[in-house]
């Protein structure tokens, strides 16, 4: 075995990106130095960096996992700090898009690259071949470019670009580092300009601009049909292009533009008239207040193509057509969208085909195969299928015939055939993705996935729709499987549970299968790892305890007849905390409430660093009954190791009371919900490898569970220092009534209750005050009111 090991990384440029990559390389524990030019003379050397360091702060959504990271970023200038990177193994540039300001700024660098590091360029779409003339073979074998999407530490895709001289290991190594570390998903993309996101999917987006204009529809509509409705980003195309900024878009289309004087398409690579006038006028978008909208007042206007005019805005899609966008079926619905005579249906079919005129057409130049374009639209442009995905699911070849009718009648785009592959041989007879691989054609063959070594460290890979394979939903071996869970393995000797409710919500269901599951992991497996079937695709942990079906046992028989729901929670998060195997909570995306609660008596957490933790039931009226202030009231008894246990109590209390949720795992080790040895995981697909690992490595060192043991409380003390607080607070009018009740039971339950200073207790007598609180708040009108609230419009009610 060999180990690619990355032990720094320079940064050569601190713009949006820069700043963003160095951000993402600390949240990773990799040391990083952002470089950027020297400051004019009479400002600080180093102020253009320690500036972009400062805004990573403010920047929404954040880069950094935990903003005091920011001081870890090491600063340097091109003038006093070249020698720095001689301890770099991996270098980035992400300077302003010029190559003749790149190619200065290599000349500096190159003297001072270390002999073995990789240098790559996050270049959005120039020639990488080009950026690398001028330097000397050796340095030509270690250069790629390497191209991250806007917000880094959110956007899954990297493109991975290497020249014909780029050395493969150089390649495979970046890619280990990028998949593993960063956590990104690497798509090898070829030396073609703007690689293949932004290559197809501006082309996408012009696309929509001509057919809009063609079927005369308004921007809003547009939106509401190109959005959510097809798997797409929410804000649509039109305001989407408003928040990157009209004239990045402008660049972008340009590059095509320049490069591209050949391509059949070339025709539609120019500025549509609508987007030069408003960049013409200064209406950027989002950044300048107007672009294809406009905010005024509390109304947002559309641009009117016509007129160039602002006018209301907020049309939606018509009924019928987002009926037909409803359809589960892809060949119904494919179908319907080319038949109706509803313009915005027929614009919708327009703007299928031309995205698959377009990827067929380019598919040989532009990437190895057909796998590679439909992951780079759904990492890089947040689609949920990809193109060639929904082709193929629609059904290829009648499709594909469409498409060719189209062409040949004029209404495509170009009139550059389809290839021959999309008609015959294997393609024609079973589509682009198949179990053996996705079509390459120029390998006129389907080539399977990567193998590097990297991959084997997710058990489920991205699935291809249409290649057939088995993901953590049915993979393995089923023990028990209803409604609420599936309790499964691999015959590797660890034992998994996943939920399967709404948001994997813990029902009486899921308290019944972790029974099942803790009872047959502790006889035939060496541990347990509760992980959700979704959690790469963004889904949550567990989002609580499920109040709904709760509230047939409250309107029969009052909060007395909860009691036992109640218990049974907590027991069943006892007896997982006191299993004789170790149990494994593979934390990704929202574990709040109960979800939070049962990852906190987990025997270990192993969080995507995409993990959004808190106890939140104050913000439907409730307290956190499931051993959250136990919990809470333990650590803090741990933590201050006899010193003054308020100093380490009033923490969790905060975190409590106001219903703080963590937004990465990063802030959660910080908050206290994660441990300083549970372990962040950066890529969501390796999330249950890292945790079975986790869980056999506790079993085959000895595990025991922890011993029961007494916890020493502050009592009323504690009880009455934090009231004092929450009076003020009251007082002050900062919180309500009933935030007051809430604060001040939480207080009274974390020391322990109306007790001496120092006494000890067991965990059963905190988890008692709990559940007591808990049904007391049941028959509060107020908390009536949130739950109510809560239920009906999933929004908090603040009384
Ligand atoms: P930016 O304009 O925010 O930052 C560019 C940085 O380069 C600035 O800090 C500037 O000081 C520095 N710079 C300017 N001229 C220089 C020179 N002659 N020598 C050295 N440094 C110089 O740019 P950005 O948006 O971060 O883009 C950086 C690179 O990343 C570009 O190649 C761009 O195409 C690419 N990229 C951008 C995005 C995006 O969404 N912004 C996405 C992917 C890739």
């Amino acid at each position: 075995m060999t180990n690619f090991i990355v032990k720094k990384v320079a940064v050569l440029g601190a713009g949006v990106m820069g700043a963003q990559i160095a951000a993402h390389c600390v949240n990773a524990k990799v040391p990083v130095v952002l470089f950027d030019l020297p400051g004019k003379e009479g400002t600080p050397k180093n102020g253009i960096v320690l500036k972009a360091i400062e805004g990573l702060k403010k920047l929404s959504p954040a880069p950094l996992g935990n903003k005091e990271h920011a001081a870890l970023i090491e600063v340097a200038n091109y003038e006093d700090d070249l020698a720095k990177l001689e301890e770099c193994d991996l270098i980035i540039e992400a300077i302003a898009e010029r190559l003749d300001w790149k190619h200065d700024l290599y000349k500096k660098v190159a003297p001072h690259i270390s002999a073995n590091a990789i240098f790559a360029s996050n270049t959005s779409g120039l020639s990488i071949g080009k950026l690398a003339e001028g330097f000397d073979a050796d340095l030509k074998a270690r250069f790629c470019g390497v191209h991250f999407f806007n917000p880094p530490r959110y956007m899954h895709l990297v493109e991975i670009i290497p020249t014909p001289d780029t050395k493969p290991e150089i390649a495979d190594q970046l890619e280990g580092f990028l998949t593993s570390t960063l956590g990104k998903g690497v798509v090898r993309a070829k030396d073609t300009p703007n690689f293949i996101a932004n290559r197809v999917g501006v082309f996408g987006i012009l696309a929509i601009v001509h057919e809009a204009e063609k079927f005369g529809l308004s921007v809003d509509v547009v939106d509401d049909l190109t959005g959510a409705k097809l798997g797409r980003a929410k804000s649509g195309t039109f305001r989407t292009a408003d928040v990157v900024g009209l004239d990045t878009m402008g660049h972008v289309i340009k590059t095509m533009q320049d490069y591209l004087p050949n391509d059949p398409f070339a025709a539609v690579y120019k500025t549509p008239e609508v987007l030069a006038k408003l960049v013409e006028k200064g209406a950027l978008g989002q950044k300048s207040g107007a672009g294809f909208y406009k905010k005024v007042g509390k109304d947002i206007l559309r641009l009117d193509f016509a007129t160039g005019e602002y006018v209301p805005g907020g049309a939606k899609a018509a009924d019928i057509v987002a009926r037909i966008l409803k359809e589960k079926d892809p060949v119904k619905k494919m179908k319907a969208m080319r038949e109706s005579t509803n313009p915005q249906a027929q614009f919708l079919w327009a703007i299928f085909r031309d995205a698959f005129h377009y990827i067929a057409v380019h598919l040989e130049d532009i990437a190895d195969n057909a796998r590679d374009i439909d992951f780079a639209m759904r990492w890089g442009f947040g689609w949920t299928v990809g193109p060639f995905e929904t082709w193929q699911a629609s059904g290829w070849t009648q499709v594909a015939q469409w498409v060719k009718e189209d062409i040949d009648a004029g209404h495509a785009l170009s009139s550059a055939p389809l290839p021959a592959w999309v008609f015959e041989g294997p393609v024609a007879e079973k589509g682009v993705h198949t179990p053996e691989g996705s079509w390459s054609p120029k390998a006129n063959a389907y080539i399977p996935r990567s193998d590097l070594a990297v991959y084997k460290r997710q058990e489920f890979r991205a699935p291809v729709l249409g290649s057939g394979e088995i993901d953590g939903r049915k993979a393995g071996t089923t023990v028990h499987e209803d409604d609420d869970v599936r309790i499964w393995h691999s015959g590797d000797e660890v034992l998994v549970i996943s939920m399967k409710t709404k948001l994997h919500v813990i029902s009486p269901g899921v308290i019944a299968g972790f029974k099942k599951a803790l009872a047959e992991a502790e006889k035939n497996f060496k541990g347990l790892v509760i992980w959700a079937a979704d959690a790469a695709d963004g889904g949550a942990f567990s989002a609580g305890a499920d109040l709904q079906s709760a509230l047939p046992a409250f309107m029969s028989g009052g909060a007395k007849a909860v009691d036992p729901i109640i218990k049974e929670l907590q027991d069943t998060f006892m007896a997982m905390k006191y299993s004789n195997v170790p149990v494994v909570a593979a934390v990704a995306g929202l574990a709040l409430g109960g979800g939070c609660e049962m990852a906190l008596h987990a025997s270990k957490r192993v969080a995507s660093i995409e993990s959004y933790i808190g106890l939140v039931e104050v913000g439907v009226g409730l307290i956190p009954a499931g051993g959250g202030l136990k919990e809470a009231a333990q650590r803090a008894y741990k933590e201050a190791k006899g010193t003054d246990i308020l100093q380490f109590l009033k923490n969790g209390f905060t975190n409590a009371a106001t219903a703080n949720v963590s937004k990465s795992a990063l802030e959660a080790q910080a908050m206290g919900y994660l441990k300083e040895d549970d372990v962040i995981v950066f890529n969501p697909y390796e999330l249950l490898y890292v945790a079975k690992t986790e869980a056999r490595a506790m079993f085959d060192k000895g595990y025991r569970a922890p011993l029961k043991a007494p916890i020493q409380v502050t009592g009323r003390y504690g009880w009455g220092t934090i009231k004092a607080q929450l009076v003020n607070m009251r007082d002050g009018g900062f919180i309500s009534a009933h935030d007051f009740k809430l604060g001040d039971m939480i207080a009274e339950i974390v020391s322990g209750g109306d007790i001496d200073q120092g006494s000890f207790v067991s965990e059963q007598w905190l988890l008692d005050m709990e559940r007591k609180a808990f049904l007391e708040l049941l028959n509060h009108p107020k908390t009536q009111e949130r739950i109510m609230g809560m239920l009906q419009t999933g929004k908090p009610v603040r009384n």
